[in-house]
């Protein structure tokens, strides 16, 4: 079935849903984005993404063209006419239509998207095996370059991990700061467990603020797990009794090796499952 597309203003047949190639999200990369879930039909973690993607925004200085409201209203008419239950809706704003340059102050007004869709999860059985994962030799950006917090359209560092990842045959690639500390994975935040202690890496350290993540600090703290935030290294990944990922996209998923050495007894341990069940529950509350 055809969806139906926000763009700009309004609701378009996706056959229509075409942006210039003057657009300097398509140019530069200039712009900005969102992934966010739907659970049975709602919006999930609606206001944490929406602030996400405004303050994403304000560091680049890209004005989004609509209030916080509209654009809660423009993702639930979106999400509605598509008739969605349980999906992924991407939600983009590119720098708009300019002149060939750089200068972004060209582009008059932002552009907006809004598709809400399917995802192709990972395959159930990583779910329940877990996932193998490398080390990527490309460093995640330098804060004094890209913002890692900053979701922009531009993902050729995460993409180049990526590549490493798929080069090596496995679905994902840890991403490593300028200072060698752990930063994240190519699109998703990373855990570990030692000794009972759940730790992730702070923000600070390279990565994105994960929803899913803070969802997840949350309701393991809720449950009685004593989460911290604290600089990881490569030895806490390969010496971890748990190792996994969180991610709009793909959730809570466990990894069970990284760079060839099997993370505690090679299946996702107990707390990631317990994580994962919380995290599941929670989702369709
Ligand atoms: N890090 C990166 C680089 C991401 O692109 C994402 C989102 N796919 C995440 C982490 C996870 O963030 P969230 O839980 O908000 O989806």
């Amino acid at each position: 079935m055809a969806l139906k597309i926000w763009l700009d203003d309004k609701l378009v047949d996706e056959q229509d849903a075409k942006v210039s190639v003057f657009d300097h999200g398509l140019l530069y990369g200039d712009g900005v984005f969102e992934g966010i879930r739907v659970y049975l039909g709602k919006v999930f973690e609606e206001k944490a993404h929406i602030d996400r993607l405004y303050e994403s925004a304000k560091a680049i200085r890209l004005e989004i063209p609509m209030t916080k409201d509209q654009m809660t209203d423009a993702i639930r008419t979106t999400v509605k006419a598509n008739g969605l239950q349980e999906g992924y809706i991407r939600l983009v704003v590119t720098r708009g239509i300019g002149t060939l340059g750089l200068n972004p102050f060209t582009c008059k007004k932002a552009g907006v998207i809004i598709i809400a869709s399917n995802i192709q999860l990972y395959p159930k059985e990583f779910y329940e095996k877990g996932m193998k994962v490398i080390s990527a030799t490309t460093i995640r950006n330098h804060p004094l370059s890209l913002p890692p917090q900053i979701k922009s359209l531009n993902y050729l560092n995460n993409i180049s991990a990526k590549i490493e990842a798929l080069d090596a045959n496995v679905p994902e690639a840890i991403m490593y700061n300028h200072m060698g500390y752990v930063a994240e994975a190519t699109g998703d935040n990373i855990f570990i467990v030692k000794n009972g202690v759940v730790s992730t890496p702070p923000v600070s350290s390279g990565s994105l603020g994960g929803i899913t993540r803070a969802v997840v600090m949350k309701l393991g703290i809720q449950n009685g797990f004593e989460i911290i935030e604290k600089n990881l290294t490569r030895f806490d990944l390969y010496t971890a009794d748990e190792f996994f990922l969180t991610g709009s996209a793909a959730e809570v998923i466990g990894i069970v090796a990284i760079d060839g050495r099997t993370i505690g007894d090679g299946k996702p341990g107990p707390v990631t499952e317990k994580l994962r069940k919380l995290f599941f529950a929670y989702a369709r509350s």
